[in-house]
């Protein structure tokens, strides 16, 4: 049975002084109360602080990027493996603004999701179209070249665990959001392209939808079967705003 997970991605906001009050507001509202699977990603140079104030909390660590080489002469670039150290899970690979603003190409990202399972860390794969792809109906085409270009030296005997994110470009920070159940069609397609690899695989693969998600759409997208939770951007970024999204509503 896959968990609902809801990810916070703080994107370029926060100072270690500011991240500071947004996790000790999302501990307070999470402290006795009943929520879905917790993520935050801060930036890189909050991550100290929130690793410090999450200790013995119900609440996961995950980082925006890393570099795909693991350590040497590479000025500006942060490893996996200081991540790890620093308390990180989860990472995410690929996000679409690290696609179009910083040219990561699908090999990059390969290489960066290999090293992540290599480094111990779970990466979340993001992949998403842009409007005019999606207008020329190559939606599913797009995705599917995403996926299998990063999963290429995946080695599913390793049974190495990993999510992907739905994020179509045209709906991230926009306010624009994909209907459920046209989000639900692709997950549904993603599944379908993991269960040729393994169909334990495609199983147990949690599949986030990412793009304009707030309090007031998330139960509907969360409640489609393929759809296993979020991975949330500007709605993140304030904690009454964020902890409405994880909290269970049906128990
Ligand atoms: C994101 O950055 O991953 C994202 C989904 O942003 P937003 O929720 O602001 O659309």
């Amino acid at each position: 049975m896959r968990k609902i997970l809801v990810a916070a991605n703080w994107k370029m906001n926060t100072t270690p002084t500011t991240a500071k009050n947004l996790i000790k507001a999302i501990i307070k509202e999470h402290d006795g109360g009943n929520y879905h699977d917790i993520l935050i990603c801060p930036p890189f140079t909050s991550l100290g602080v929130v690793s410090k104030n999450i200790e013995n909390k119900d609440i996961a660590l995950g980082a925006q990027n890393h570099s795909q080489y693991d350590n040497g002469a590479y000025t500006g670039e942060i490893s996996a493996s200081m991540l790890k150290d620093i308390g990180c899970k989860y990472v995410l690979i690929g996000h679409s603004e690290r696609r179009v603003l910083m040219r990561e190409s699908n090999d990059v990202i390969s290489e960066k999701f290999t090293t992540a399972i290599a480094r111990d860390l779970i990466p979340i794969l993001c992949v998403g179209e842009t409007i005019e792809e999606k207008e020329r109906g190559e939606t599913k085409a797009i995705i599917q070249n995403q996926i299998d270009i990063a999963m290429k030296s995946y080695d599913v005997g390793k049974k190495a665990r990993f999510l992907i994110a739905y994020e179509p470009i045209w709906a991230i920070g926009t306010g624009l959001t994909a209907t459920p159940n046209d989000a639900q069609d692709i997950h549904n397609h993603i599944r379908s392209r993991l269960k040729i690899i393994s169909k334990e695989l495609a199983e147990n693969t949690q599949i986030l939808y990412g793009g304009s998600v707030n309090k007031d759409n998330a139960d509907a997208l969360f409640s489609m079967p393929d759809i296993d939770g979020g991975l949330i951007g500007g709605a993140s970024l304030e904690s009454s705003g964020f902890m409405a999204i994880a909290r269970q509503k049906n128990k």
